[in-house]
């Protein structure tokens, strides 16, 4: 990492991603990770492999139980660098595939493909696209209402022109363009779609004028 490469402290906020990496996993994920034997829920798999990186410094863990609490600091007791084995290495590759099957694109957010000459924000829109359908459809769809629908300057994928610049950039080799028309239908339906262009006029109108 970067940061400990400069000698600086890492200190890692959401380690479970605000519990979605426990609450929120694919059936497979979970099944993947009870079948390894090693007993571990899916925040000490979580914790451990963050443990495991001899570059964090401290996990910052929110716990709203007493429980949490005890295994967090279980975890932080027995777990250090290097103690995972290849086995369980294995075990989270095989849980990463689990969730990566739900994804709808392969973007990993490098935005190696940005900036878009007509502001589209690729990268936004694929991970609200997935979100629907890692976490859940309503939740992905009020994330791109958020961080994509209602920002000052509209970043919409209707406003691609298919030039390919973005194509050519992509590291995962994403049929970015034709991505980006499904990713829109699903993530704006014509209900969504009247929604957020009323919310627009109404927030940015003085602009406009
Ligand atoms: S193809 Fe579309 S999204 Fe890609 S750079 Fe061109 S306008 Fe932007
Ligand atoms: S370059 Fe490809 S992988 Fe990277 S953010 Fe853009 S679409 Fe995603």
């Amino acid at each position: 990492m970067a940061a400990a490469a400069k000698g600086m402290a890492v200190m890692i906020m959401e380690p479970l991603r605000g519990g979605k990496l426990v609450n929120m996993l694919p059936q497979g994920a979970l099944d993947v990770m009870k079948k390894s034997g090693r007993g571990w829920s899916p925040a000490e798999w979580g914790l451990r492999w963050l443990y495991d990186q001899k570059e964090v410094t401290v996990v910052l863990s929110g716990m709203n139980s007493l429980e949490m609490v005890e295994e967090n600091c279980r975890v932080a007791s027995e777990a250090e660098a290097g103690l995972m084995t290849q086995e369980d290495f294995a075990i989270l590759e095989e849980v990463k595939k689990e969730i990566r099957a739900k994804e709808k694109v392969g973007c990993t957010g490098c935005r190696y493909c940005m900036p878009c000459p007509k502001g589209v924000d690729i990268p936004g829109i694929f991970r609200c696209y997935n979100f629907m359908y890692t976490e859940s459809k309503s939740l992905g769809r009020f994330q791109f209402a958020q961080t994509v629908g209602l920002t000052r300057e509209p970043a919409f994928a209707s406003q691609c022109v298919k030039c390919g610049k973005c194509e050519k950039h992509c590291p995962q080799n994403i049929p970015i363009r034709k991505k980006l028309v499904e990713a829109d239908r699903a993530l704006r339906p014509l209900p969504y779609k009247i929604g957020i262009n009323f919310a627009r006029y109404f927030m940015f109108r003085k602009k406009r004028k």
